[in-house]
């Protein structure tokens, strides 16, 4: 099979061929039809941070195509499926090839309005801000509390946050260094653009109350602003580091705002949280969204996309057509 392989000794991946025999052993065998690009899969893929944590290693953390066999006798052979995450590039072999191996646990069932392509244009981030979604709602956060910001909107995680977020009923101001794409992000549901050098600016501990909550796949700088700048009681899910690992901030919204930080990984994410991202995203995201976000690039074109996605020359989501 043809893959994004990362040998013994080796630093940077290379796309070559890999005997199937050497797959690891597990539970369900699926070929793989689409995969994505995520901000972790160009940091693995350029080599710009050990993203995987033994070797040999394929990467790729998201797969999507149907089921060959299963070990626990839970799914039919050609059911349509997806992964996301779960250890994938990093501990288990990764969707950039044409079959995987993984734990039945970590397989989701394809919600029926979605094609393989489909859930790759979704992949990791989409399911991501599926998460960061219901983590405000289920902290109390209602549309009449006021508007919810979107940091990096125009990213995967933020593209897909800004489209559940206004179909929810949500006002949504969308956070982004690129206001050249306020079309993008307006057709996407956002009622207001916010420039980032808003954000980046020096710290004060207690801004200008202007959100009710938001979703921060930044953070450094960028999340201690925001931060700063939550309504009372405002709460603010946590999910990405495109800024900075660090977070410069101060107390004073926590103690004095009564503000919320909401960490989501979805790597770790338990089952039932995977399904029911996966409904939000089948009963709310709308298709003409979908096709709006998402560009398609073959397995051979993955690294230099890459590469432009973490020069940030990339807006939406790529799908990866592995068979092409
Ligand atoms: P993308 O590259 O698609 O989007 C990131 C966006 O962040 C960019 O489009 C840009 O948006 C903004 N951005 C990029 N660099 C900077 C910078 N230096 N300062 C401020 N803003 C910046 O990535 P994803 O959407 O796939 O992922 C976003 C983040 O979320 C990543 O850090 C990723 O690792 C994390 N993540 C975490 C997960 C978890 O389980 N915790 C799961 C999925 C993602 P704009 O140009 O609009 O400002």
């Amino acid at each position: 099979m043809r893959a994004w392989y990362l040998s013994e000794d080796a630093d940077h991946p290379e796309m070559t061929s890999v005997d199937e025999s050497s797959l690891p052993d597990g539970e369900v065998t699926i070929a793989v039809t689409h995969s994505s690009i995520n901000y972790k899969d160009a940091l693995a893929l350029l080599g710009k941070a050990p993203i995987a944590r033994k070797k040999p290693m394929v990467l790729g953390i998201d797969a999507a195509g149907t089921v060959l066999s299963d070990t626990t006798g839970t799914l039919t052979a050609g059911t349509p499926v997806v992964v996301n995450g779960g250890g994938l590039s990093e501990t288990r072999w990764g969707g950039y090839a044409e079959r995987i191996v993984v734990p039945a646990d970590l397989v989701i069932p394809l919600p029926g309005r979605f094609s393989p392509a489909d859930a790759m244009a979704i992949g990791t981030a989409g399911y991501t801000a599926a998460l960061c979604v219901s983590a405000l709602e289920e902290a109390g956060v209602k549309p009449e509390d006021g508007t919810v910001l979107v940091t990096g909107a125009t990213g995967g995680v933020g593209s897909v946050a800004v489209s559940l977020l206004s179909k929810k009923g949500f006002a949504v101001a969308a956070a982004t260094g690129r206001t050249d794409e306020r079309d993008y992000l307006v057709d996407l549901g956002a009622k207001e653009i916010v420039d980032r050098s808003e954000l980046q600016g020096k710290l004060r501990p207690l801004g200008k109350q202007r959100w009710a909550a938001a979703v921060d796949v930044v953070g450094g700088t960028v999340l201690a602003n925001v931060l700063s700048m939550m309504n009372y009681g405002g709460k603010v899910a946590a999910t990405g580091l495109a800024g900075g690992m660090d977070l410069p901030a101060s107390v004073a919204p926590f103690i004095l705002r009564g503000v919320h930080l909401l960490g989501v990984d979805s790597v770790q994410a338990p089952r039932e949280k995977r399904e029911s991202s996966w409904r939000l995203l089948e009963e709310v995201l709308p298709p003409e969204h979908l096709k709006h976000i998402a560009s398609t690039v073959s397995l051979a074109e993955v690294k230099d996309t890459a590469a432009k996605l973490l020069d940030g020359k990339i807006k939406g989501r790529v799908v990866v057509s592995v068979a092409a």
